[in-house]
């Protein structure tokens, strides 16, 4: 055998004997590793998984749960949201670009009505209620949420504005220990178990088995020795991003050096590092999700301004929004500019991120003063706040598009929350995947007998992001990973 850290495909001839095998061999058991084992059983084969850890889940039962689905799901419409899936795809080419690809995000909103209906079938239970507060989730166990920006500038005036954030029912939430992820998770283990799936735990996947062109199996650790996984169909790969992988963050997208975040440390990189020994090709490798730790009840009640005292960003939009702004275009500067009646209004309203509610750093009588004492070039903060309060006299955000109900001249006493470096994320790039998951080679051809879903692949994001589109495109491909694998 191969050195045991070789990551270089491995011949079939040169094992002497298989100690699993299946017809399709999943490689992860989260959210993309649990939809391909279901939809692959359904198929008619006999699925083995391989999870690292000791159990299920991976980030997917973390998660907040979001799942990116719309185009007139039955709970779109029994909450009285209108959506089409051409609607919806104005809204997901414009958010989640530049480069965003057009031909998955078509195929993903015309199956997205299809794919809750699966999600129910399977038991992933979704309450008939509308959460409108601002905010990073639903502090309740509300089904339906905005998680993308769709409803303020610019995407409102881009696509008809529709709540897509579709989050299963979870009581007794802790925002990033115990969400609705969990909710999704469970119903589709129980049912990829009840199909008869198979799952070996604590085997960590190492390396693909090739038999000329073909994937043919995985080697794989197991309690510190090498096993051999046969697949007689496909092989799917589907273990997660490569937020925790250092070199890669460095090669790929050194924005996120050091900040990690919304991932596991299992999110190495190896399924992707696997799949280009085999010559697969790459996509939006430098995009990521960027999560921001402010609470919006009250970044939407004040300015968000950059390090030369400057708005950057409508602070109505969508957090992720905000913190891909903040990192990615504004050197993670970041301070929130309230008044004290706005601050103090917004530390009374609902909050699944209360732990975002800091205290000011500074406080001051007038902006000159608070100016000053951040240490901001003298008038630049002046100047900023002037334009906004001139404008919001009468309701109007013209320079960033807030909108009219958030919009009110900030007054006396006035604070500034001091949020650099207050960013972390994801990773949203890697293999590159055709809409049946079969995984492309540099070449443009599908390598035979392998594909991948999750957040291995470039998914349905190219550069921005919408909450629920890792859990969606995860799911949604990982079904087809599943179906293309057990043809074979
Ligand atoms: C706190 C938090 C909140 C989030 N909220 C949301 C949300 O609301 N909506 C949303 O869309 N996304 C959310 N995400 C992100 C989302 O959970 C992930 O992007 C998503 O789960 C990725 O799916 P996946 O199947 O690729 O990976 P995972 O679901 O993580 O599954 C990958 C599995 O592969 C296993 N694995 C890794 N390496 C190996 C190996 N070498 N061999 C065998 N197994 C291996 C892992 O242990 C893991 O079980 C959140 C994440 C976190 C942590």
């Amino acid at each position: 055998m191969a050195e045991a850290s070789s990551i270089r495909p491995q011949s079939a001839a040169s094992i002497a004997q298989w100690d699993f095998e299946a017809d399709v061999v999943v490689a992860g058991y989260g959210i993309a590793g649990v939809s391909a084992s279901i939809e692959a059983a359904r198929a008619g084969a006999d699925v083995l998984v391989l999870e690292r850890t000791s159990g299920w889940g991976g980030a997917a039962a973390l998660a907040g749960g979001f799942i990116y689905l719309g185009g007139g799901t039955p709970l779109q419409q029994a909450l009285g949201f209108e959506d089409s899936p051409a609607n919806m795809k104005s809204f997901m080419m414009a958010a989640l670009g530049p480069g965003a690809d057009e031909e998955k995000i078509t195929d993903y909103c015309e199956g997205s009505v299809e794919h809750y209906n699966w999600l129910v079938d399977n038991g992933v239970p979704f309450k008939e209620s509308f959460y409108g507060q601002p905010g990073w989730e639903t502090p309740f166990d509300d089904g339906l949420m905005y998680s993308g920006g769709e409803n303020s500038a610019p995407f409102n005036t881009i696509a008809t504005p529709a709540p897509r954030g579709h989050v299963p029912q979870m009581s007794g939430k802790r925002t990033g220990e115990k969400g609705g992820g969990f909710m999704l998770m469970k119903p589709l283990i129980e049912t990829a178990e009840s199909l008869g799936v198979r799952a070996e735990y604590d085997m960590r996947v190492q390396r693909l088995v090739v038999d000329g062109d073909r994937v043919v199996g995985i080697i794989a650790k197991q309690y510190g020795k090498e096993v051999a996984v046969r697949a007689r169909t496909g092989v799917v790969l589907a273990t997660g991003s490569f937020a925790y992988n250092e070199a890669m963050i460095q090669s790929y997208a050194p924005r996120l050096i050091g900040r990690p975040g919304a991932a596991i440390e299992e999110h190495d990189g190896k399924a992707i590092q696997m799949a280009q020994a085999l010559g697969a090709d790459l996509a939006h490798m430098d995009a990521t999700e960027v999560a921001f730790f402010g609470d919006p009840q009250l970044m939407i009640r004040g300015i968000l301004v950059n390090g030369r005292g400057q708005r950057y960003v409508n602070e109505d939009t969508y957090p992720g929004r905000i913190g891909q702004e903040t990192l990615l275009r504004n050197e993670n500067q970041a301070y929130l500019i309230i008044d004290e009646a706005s601050y103090e209004e917004g530390c009374a309203a609902d909050s699944s991120t209360p732990f975002f509610r800091f205290q000011p750093k500074w406080v001051a009588e007038t902006v000159e003063e608070l100016e000053s004492d951040m240490g901001l070039p003298e008038g630049t903060l002046q100047s900023t706040v002037e334009v906004y309060n001139r404008h919001a006299a009468r309701g109007e955000d013209p320079v960033l598009g807030k909108k009219k109900e958030w919009v009110k001249p900030i007054g006396s006493p006035v604070a500034a929350l001091d949020l650099r470096n207050f960013t972390a994320g994801f990773t949203l790039g890697g293999l590159r995947t055709s809409i049946n998951s079969e995984v492309i080679h540099v070449s443009g051809e599908p390598i035979p007998g392998l594909f991948a879903a999750g957040r291995c692949t470039a998914g349905v994001c190219a550069g921005g992001y919408a909450s629920g589109t890792s859990l969606g495109d995860g799911s949604f491909y990982g079904r087809r990973a599943g179906i293309s694998a057990a043809k074979g």
